[in-house]
């Protein structure tokens, strides 16, 4: 399949891309990811989007927009992928579009978690994630079982620079502006699943898996 995940910073997209991957066999993407890692590795790409991403700004639609097809294009995302971060602007959106368009494919769905600005705010202050495996962690939420270790591969873990409570107010701020016009792109489109992202863990999940049975795949 090929889907989308919407949602506001700390809605839970990647919270629920990883068992959504598993489940589907499709390919994980995550620009915010695909940035870290390039900031981490000192590329030429880390060097140009370092400051968009300190100070909660969005990565300009070039760079992004080439970054994530260089990715979908990879052998491993022919099978299907869930998009987490991407697309962020309309002129992402309708970029995608047209580069799935060309190869005569489109988007399965979209799947818009829905939370309140209070909400994220709590979530966003006390997320974890890991060095290694980028797993993610929620002080109260959903806490590691040994403290600041992942469960999964035993990774430190770490807090996000732009998790601190001024970034995050920017960022959703960025979202409320840049992205929120997706919801209304993608339901003209016949493409939106809304899910109710304030329920627990597990609830959310549970009823992406329901909706997207219903889903007709292209
Ligand atoms: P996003 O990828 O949308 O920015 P994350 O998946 O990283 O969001 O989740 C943000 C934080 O909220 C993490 O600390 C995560 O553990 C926690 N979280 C995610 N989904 C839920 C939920 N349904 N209820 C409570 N906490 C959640
Ligand atoms: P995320 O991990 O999704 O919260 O993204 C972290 C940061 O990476 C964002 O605040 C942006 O600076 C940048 N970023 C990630 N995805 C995009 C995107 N689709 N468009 C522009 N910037 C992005």
């Amino acid at each position: 399949m090929r889907l989308v995940l919407l949602g506001a910073p700390g809605a839970g997209k990647g919270t629920q891309a990883e068992p959504m991957s598993r489940e589907l066999g499709a390919v994980h993407i995550s620009s915010g990811d695909l940035f870290r890692e390039a900031v981490r590795q000192g590329t030429e790409l880390g060097r140009q989007v370092k400051s968009y991403i300190d100070r909660g700004a969005l990565v300009p639609d070039e760079i992004t927009v080439r970054m994530v097809m260089e990715r979908i294009s990879a052998p491993d995302a022919s099978k299907g992928f869930i998009l987490d971060g991407f697309p962020r602007t309309l002129e992402q959106a309708r970029a995608l579009d047209a580069a799935l368009a060309q190869h005569g494919i489109s988007l399965d769905g979209v799947v818009y978690i829905n939370v309140s600005p209070e909400e994220l705010q709590r979530r966003l202050g006390g997320r974890w994630i890991c060095r290694r495996c980028q797993a993610v962690y929620h002080e109260v939420y959903s806490p590691p079982k040994i403290s600041g270790r992942c469960d999964r591969c035993g990774g430190e873990l770490y807090q996000r620079e732009d998790d601190k409570a001024q970034t995050v107010k920017k960022r959703i701020d960025v979202y409320s502006r840049e992205t929120a016009p997706l919801i209304a792109y993608y339901r003209e489109a016949d493409k939106l699943i809304e899910i109710d992202g304030e329920q627990d863990i597990d609830r959310v999940r549970r009823d992406i898996t329901a909706a997207l049975k219903n889903c007709k795949r292209t």
